[in-house]
């Protein structure tokens, strides 16, 4: 991939200013170090070798002058160390929100195959090293490119034939710099997919740490970690070894330079072409000349991880949301809630095999109906079509009549309370997650959903009540608990349209009867559609569906369906007898 760079630059903009006043600030404090040797000349040069009586006098001047340089370079670097650093934090704070902005904005289908820790370690890891690049980047370049010219034009007038010996080595310093960092380069970016891995091995074990236990698995999930492990640390070496090769080649080239300087400045001396004075001149000044080649490349190995973590950055800007808003999307207003499928086809992806071909049913508006079916069946993937959790492959999903993928997104969610089979709380407090369903809701409103839900009970024999906290993923509670939180975060959203995927799985079957009723209640004039197993859950629907791999198998009423003597009564009468 390309360096985008001026994708890269536009996030200066909003600190442009207070930017310009840092690199101000760096280049004043550049041009004044490159004053000091200078000074050092005049002492050793034009005051020690004059008249001495006056000379003191004029050493304490100049003292004088190189403190007040001092107190320049010092309060300058302080400002630039200061806010360039706070610039450069900004500045990763908005591409780290941005990113996360944009990862949640993506679908279903894009988590499906992302890793929860690789997509972690590009919120966090991958973009810690951007504030450096964003500040130091220019700062450096600037602070450098005025010494090498400054110092190289210094030398040249000092001692021409000299400067440019040392000039003949940058060549080759500059071609090594580049191929030791090329390899360095590439040895930072693969420690960088390397640590993403091992934080989704770390994620995936922990998640399922119970699962381990239950299997009493720990070494396989330790031994898949030491592989990762092992594999970061193969990586970790690779790029030592080319940090190694790299910096000691560049000292080596200093060495050289330093040497070659002493010994044709000698030289010189001896031939009387140069003075004690500009030798050690050339020596304080030779550090500022290679300094910037090998800091400007030392820099850019730094600022590689910033580059790197910019570019990964970018891959995930990059992917563009597969399902979101056409234009001139439709809000839904007072909406009916007939859902209708019209042909539609599924696959959820290109390799799988289709869940649906050509299913079309529809459910009239305030209806209450039933999707009954062997696990596989597709009853959940159906009920994620609706609010566009997946697109159709072919075919359209309409609701009153409109399709969903001309729907603005947000408005037809907003309008589908959804209980889903896997039930997923929040850490913090039982009121904190109820209220998820509806953030504006007052205190009230969530004891009456929960008292719908049939968990005020068990809310009010916890210590804290609502208050209690649940911990991680909610493991402070039991399933058919975690169940009626989830079903009372829907009663509480308040939508027209609703879908209960196994909402009521894990309870028993006495608060399974209370949460159907109120459910029932609470259906009135509302779209719902309800998946259960207990079949006597289901008795209630005006309309049962009966879903296979094959699709609707029959569809009709629990007596209707009995008499028919099909798919429905031989899962009726398997579960009753
Ligand atoms: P049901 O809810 O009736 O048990 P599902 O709708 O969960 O069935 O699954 C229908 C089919 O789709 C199954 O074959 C399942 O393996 C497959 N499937 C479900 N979810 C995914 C997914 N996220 N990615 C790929 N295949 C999936
Ligand atoms: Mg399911």
């Amino acid at each position: 991939m390309q360096f985008p760079i001026k994708k890269f630059l536009s996030y200066y903009k909003p600190y442009l200013r207070l930017f310009l006043l840092v690199l101000g600030c760096a280049f004043t404090v550049s041009a004044v170090s490159l004053i000091f040797p200078l000074l050092v000349r005049y002492i050793t040069k034009d005051v020690l070798e004059g008249d001495l009586s006056i000379a003191l006098n004029e050493v304490f001047w100049i003292g004088g002058l190189m403190l007040v340089l001092v107190v320049i370079q010092n309060a300058g670097n302080f400002f630039v160390d200061y806010k360039g650093h706070e610039i450069g934090a900004r500045m990763e704070s908005d591409l780290r929100a941005e990113l996360f902005e944009h990862i949640q904005k993506m679908p279903f289908r894009f988590f499906d195959q992302e890793k929860t820790g690789q997509l972690m370690t590009r919120i966090t890891n991958d973009l810690l090293l951007l504030s450096e690049l964003y500040h130091h980047g220019p700062e450096d370049y600037i602070k450098y490119l005025v010494r090498f010219i400054g110092a190289f034009v210094i030398l040249f007038f000092i001692n021409a034939p000299l400067t440019m010996a040392v000039f003949a080595f940058l060549p080759f310093l500059g071609a090594f710099a580049l191929v030791f960092n090329k390899k360095l380069n590439s040895a930072l970016g693969n420690n960088k997919q390397r640590i993403a891995d091992i934080n989704a091995q770390v994620e995936d074990s922990l998640s399922g740490i119970r699962v381990v236990k239950s299997f009493a698995n720990e070494r396989i999930e330790t031994e898949k970690f030491s592989k990762a492990n092992q594999r970061f640390l193969e990586s970790r070496k690779n790029t030592y070894k080319a940090e190694a090769y790299f910096f000691n080649g560049m000292e080596t080239f200093i060495q050289l330079i330093t040497i070659t300087v002493i010994v044709l400045g000698s030289a010189s001396i001896v031939k009387d072409s140069l003075d004690l004075a500009d030798l050690i001149t050339f020596l304080l000044y030779i550090t500022y000349m290679i300094e910037p080649i090998q800091k400007l490349t030392h820099m850019s190995m730094q600022f590689q991880e910033g580059i790197t973590g910019f570019q990964r950055f970018m891959e995930m800007m990059n992917i563009e949301p597969s399902i979101k808003n056409r234009p001139n999307s439709i809000k839904l207003a007072n909406l009916e809630g007939e859902i209708e499928f019209k042909e539609v086809s599924f696959c959820y992806g290109d390799h799988d095999h289709n869940v649906f071909v050509h299913l079309s049913f529809t459910i009239q508006k305030g209806e209450y109906i039933a999707l009954v079916g062997p696990s596989g069946a597709g009853k959940t993937t159906l009920c994620s079509l609706i609010p566009r959790f997946y697109d159709v492959s072919g075919g359209a999903v309409l609701i009153d009549g409109i399709n969903v993928r001309d729907i603005d997104i947000q408005s037809l969610r907003s309008n589908i309370g959804i209980v889903q089979q896997d039930v997923y709380l929040f850490s913090g407090t039982i009121l904190e997650n109820i209220r998820y369903g509806n953030v504006h809701a007052s205190d009230e409103e969530v004891v009456m959903a929960a008292k719908r839900a049939n968990a005020h009970d068990f809310i009010m024999s916890l210590p804290k009540g609502y208050h209690s906290e649940i911990g991680q993923r909610g493991v402070k509670l039991s399933g058919g608990q975690k169940q009626r939180l989830s079903i009372a975060r829907v009663f509480l959203k308040d939508a027209p349209i609703l879908i209960f995927d196994e909402a009521t799985s894990a309870l028993d079957n006495e608060s399974e009867s209370i949460v159907k009723e109120s459910l029932e209640a609470f259906a009135k004039n509302r779209t719902t559609i309800v998946i259960a197993h207990r079949l006597s859950t289901i008795r209630y629907a005006k309309r049962i569906i009966v879903l296979t791999e094959e699709g609707i198998a029959e569809q009709g009423t629990h007596d209707e369906l009995l008499e028919k003597n099909g798919v429905y009564s031989h899962l009726y009468s398997k579960q009753f007898n």
